[in-house]
């Protein structure tokens, strides 16, 4: 028995000796870490830029034609007179009414180009919330610590900073190996198809048998996680892909009638019953190899001792999975999330509904199209009898781009050469970006926007109060300069 006892313990000593030698080991991979040479920026005309290009309010249209182009005719006027060497250097067309499409020509025309996005418009001021704002919100405010506005950080903070760059480096003579496009489009923010910027952009290089390297756009953002003893670290969270939208109206039938006389259940009783089969069958998670290395990537950067359980994610695979489903930001990274939002019964108090609805809003995963959520819902609600109807405005979500491309391994390379802390960290991003609509013609698609905000103040963006610290400013022109004369080169 003894002898027993004493084989298990040896057993489990070695086992986490085994333990505290892979934790030890569990580091980050060896990079070049080497800083870059001093960049030259202009810091000032950034940020005098950046609050011009905020007082003018580009606010856009599902429908063309209801657009009010003058702002965005300003928008253009202001760039051709601020940017003056892109404008003479570069070629520049208008593919659709409003979208810019600007072509660096490099030298050799046997490589791919890369692309550059951003959109120009920003959404509007929910109405009520004006006489919030500690400054309006298209006066572009620079306080010495922010730039207050209306598009500070979607994304004319990202859209000024990639003019710059290229601006300062065609002032230093530079001259790019492939093809640099800067996509300009003008509305993001609505969800238009027939005239969407992305879309005719996307067709123009189809059209022209152009397939890009690789495409940047907003997305991740550069998110500071200190946690003391635990984790002193950047996050540059890299959007490799992002999820789909769709929204389905089910609704229950009835008779109707005066409500003196209602029956046990009204079409809404019926229909919190189909409301309760939706809910208690949430979608299937799963930890995707991306999501995988999100945490791979983060957990080799905590400290020793919690490394003994970082080490072992794979291992603790379903506990991770049960824990994340639990709590709704995490859930949303592992799975298709589902919200009911929305319910309508009867018109009147003292009438019985003849329709009862509900909407039901779905993030789609990457690998889970619209068909499939239409097959679930009407696999899981019970009440056969129901009507489903999927709402206009849907889109699937994009592919997953990879993580060992050139220009992946670039972004690696560049954040952690910028700032030794930085962890780079592949990204499900959760909102819509032009960018996915350039699949048909690139593989390599990324979402990042280089600019170290806390969470706090992303959560401005669309909100009121948006604004960017000029602290993160800086560090976004740098990161643009180098991403371009890396990602250009050969
Ligand atoms: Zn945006």
């Amino acid at each position: 028995m003894k002898k027993k006892t004493a084989a298990i313990a040896a057993g489990a000593a070695a086992l986490i000796g085994v333990n505290a030698v892979r934790a030890a080991k569990f580091v980050p991979e060896k990079r070049n870490l080497s800083p870059y040479p001093e960049e030259n920026i202009d810091v000032k005309r950034f940020e005098q830029n950046l609050s011009d290009a905020i007082k003018i309010p580009t606010i856009a249209d599902k429908d063309n034609d209801a657009i009010n182009w003058e702002p965005f005719d300003r928008f253009h006027a202001f760039l051709k007179e601020r940017y003056p060497l892109i404008h003479k250097n570069l070629s520049l067309e208008e593919p659709v009414r409003g979208s810019l499409l600007y072509r660096w020509k490099g030298k050799r025309d046997d490589l791919d180009p890369i692309a550059l996005l951003s959109h120009q418009d920003v959404v509007p001021i929910s109405e009520g919330t004006l006489q919030d704002w500690t400054y309006p919100p298209f006066d572009g405010v620079n306080d010495g610590e922010f730039i207050w506005g209306r598009g500070a950080l979607d994304m004319k903070n990202h859209l000024i900073a990639v003019m710059e760059s290229v601006e300062t480096l065609l002032e230093e003579g530079f001259e790019p190996e492939r093809d640099v496009y800067i996509c300009l489009g003008h509305n993001e923010e609505v969800m238009s198809s027939e005239f969407s910027g992305a879309i005719v952009m996307c067709k123009y290089f189809k059209d022209r048998g152009i397939h890009l390297d690789c495409v940047i756009d907003e997305g991740g953002a550069i998110l500071p996680v200190n946690v003391k003893g635990v984790i002193d670290a950047q996050i540059a969270g890299i959007g490799v892909a992002e999820k789909g939208y769709a929204d389905f109206e089910v609704s229950v039938l009835a008779k109707g009638g005066h409500s003196s006389q209602a029956p046990d259940h009204t079409a809404l009783g019926e229909l919190a019953k189909v409301i309760q089969d939706i809910e208690n069958h949430q979608f299937k998670a799963t930890l995707s190899p991306m999501i995988m290395e999100l945490f791979d990537s983060v957990g080799r950067h905590v400290s020793y001792p919690l490394r003994l359980v970082t080490c072992n994610l794979p291992v603790l695979k379903p506990v991770l999975k049960k824990v994340m489903t639990k709590i709704p930001p995490a859930a949303s990274l592992i799975r298709t999330t589902t919200g009911v939002t929305m319910a309508s019964g009867s018109p009147a108090p003292n009438v019985l509904p003849q329709k009862a609805s509900v909407n039901v809003n779905f993030r789609m995963y990457p690998g889970t199209t619209v068909e499939d959520v239409e097959k679930h819902l009407r696999k899981v609600i019970r009440n056969k009898k129901v009507e489903i109807v999927c709402k206009p405005g849907w889109k699937n979500a994009s592919k997953i781009s990879p993580t060992d491309s050139r220009c992946f391994n670039a972004l690696r390379e560049i954040c952690s050469r910028m700032n030794p802390k930085s962890i780079v960290a592949p990204y499900l991003v959760m909102g819509g970006t032009d960018a996915c609509h350039y699949e048909d013609v690139c593989e390599n698609i990324y979402r990042y926007s280089p600019f170290l905000v806390d969470t706090g103040l992303l959560l401005c963006t669309h909100g009121t109060n948006e604004r960017i610290p000029l602290s993160a400013m800086p560090e976004a022109l740098r990161f643009f300069k180098i991403y371009i004369r890396t990602l250009s080169a050969e």
